[in-house]
């Protein structure tokens, strides 16, 4: 149970940005940040854990920011430094009121700056915990497409999203058979991104998130610079170009869409 009172937050008329990291934002405190979005209607936010350290400094946060929630993850990156006993800790600070995911976790063999195989466990002990405790799956996946299909199907992970979507079309199949999410970033907005726009028009509404992924991958034209989730609304504006829809059913349909998902009423 969450001990926050989400009531004002019916009827979805604004934007949730499903992806952020505020511990990483320099240029601003989380607090500007957090303001700021909310005067563009962006009015909760899912803070992501992307290392032991950051995940608490996510759980602190959310307990400062009633519209801010937070998820519990160490990221392919740093799988190298995930033991057991990290994961323990994990499984205490996952029991934090506003703690709504594991993740993010996953794969990218792109960086590679934990083997393969270290990045293989953590994924797999994390997707343990997350179905333990019955919390969705962020997943991170770069250049690992085969093996986050492979480890996703024989594990039965159903909820989750799939972060900063980059695949292909066998990529959007499989997730709509798995049941999960694809969230989509400022990417889509760049001018070279015409594939990821026709990718994108063929991922149902239904199962569509956005998510700015600050600090990183700002969108046009702030592309280069920091990332807030403020921008969350030029995401939505390229992803109703690209689906030929209005913003305002990207913006209710995908404030659904992550409410079902993370169950911030819960
Ligand atoms: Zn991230």
């Amino acid at each position: 149970m969450l001990s926050q009172d989400v009531s004002d937050l019916e009827g979805r008329d604004y934007y949730i940005d499903t992806h952020a990291h505020l511990d990483m934002i320099k240029e601003k405190t989380p607090q500007e940040a957090v303001q700021e979005a909310e005067r563009e209607r962006v009015r909760i936010i899912l803070n992501i854990g992307a290392h032991l350290e950051a995940s608490h400094q996510a759980v602190e946060m959310a307990q400062s920011f009633p519209n801010v929630f937070a998820t519990m993850g160490v990221h392919p990156h740093d799988a190298r430094f995930l033991t057991r006993k990290a994961v323990e800790e994990m499984r205490k600070l996952c029991k934090s009121p506003k703690v709504v995911a594991v993740g993010e976790t996953g794969l990218d063999y792109f960086r590679n700056l934990s083997t393969p195989e270290e990045q293989r466990q953590a994924f797999i002990w994390q997707i343990e915990l997350a179905r333990e405790l019955e919390l969705p799956l962020v997943v991170h996946d770069r250049d690992a497409h085969k093996d986050i299909k492979g480890i996703l199907k024989s594990e039965e992970v159903k909820r989750g999203v799939l972060h900063c979507f980059s695949a292909d079309e066998a990529m959007i199949d499989f997730c709509l058979e798995q049941g999960l999410h694809i969230s989509i970033t400022g990417n889509i907005t760049f001018k070279n991104a015409q594939r990821l726009r026709g990718m994108v028009k063929k991922i149902p509404l239904d199962i569509l998130m956005l998510e700015t992924d600050c600090p990183f991958l700002a969108p046009h034209p702030f592309r280069g610079q920091e990332n807030y989730p403020k921008y969350i609304p030029l995401i939505a504006r390229a992803v109703a170009e690209a689906k030929g829809v209005s913003e305002d059913e990207v913006m209710r349909q995908t404030t659904e869409n992550a409410f079902q998902l993370f169950g911030f009423t819960a």
